[in-house]
């Protein structure tokens, strides 16, 4: 029986939703990033796909809705900045990231800490 999947939050970039995922598994829940790969092409700048959706099994709806409003950074990680200007950020810090650097340079937060490195280059 496949459980019903829930949506829980919206990401504009695939990492930000793997970063979510990670967090969400590391506290023993069960989450899946839908979407992840037809939205690849937003590392490019496009935006145009409608966001990458962390999703849940149902029953762990609560306790993911609440691990995101206790980390706003997971919940929201665009919140802080404009929303078209498809430069990369730090999800730690929010400092701008060249597009093909994998580490922040203000702070050390690299992608690579919440992926798996297979991923982090395509
Ligand atoms: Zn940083």
């Amino acid at each position: 029986m496949e459980p019903k999947l829930v949506t829980v939050c919206t990401y504009e970039h695939p990492v930000q939703a793997e970063v979510a995922k990670f967090a969400l598994e590391a506290e023993g829940l069960t989450a899946f990033v839908a979407d992840a790969e037809f939205v690849t092409n937003m590392f490019l700048g496009v935006s145009a796909a409608g966001g990458v959706k962390l999703q849940v099994p149902e029953s762990d709806v609560p306790a993911a809705m609440a691990l995101l409003a206790a980390n706003p950074s997971l919940a929201n990680p665009s919140a802080d900045r404009p929303a078209d200007d498809g430069v990369p950020r730090c999800l730690s810090c929010g400092a701008t990231m060249p597009a093909e650097a994998t580490a922040c340079p203000a702070c050390g937060w690299s992608y690579l800490d919440g992926a798996k490195p297979e991923d982090a280059e395509g």
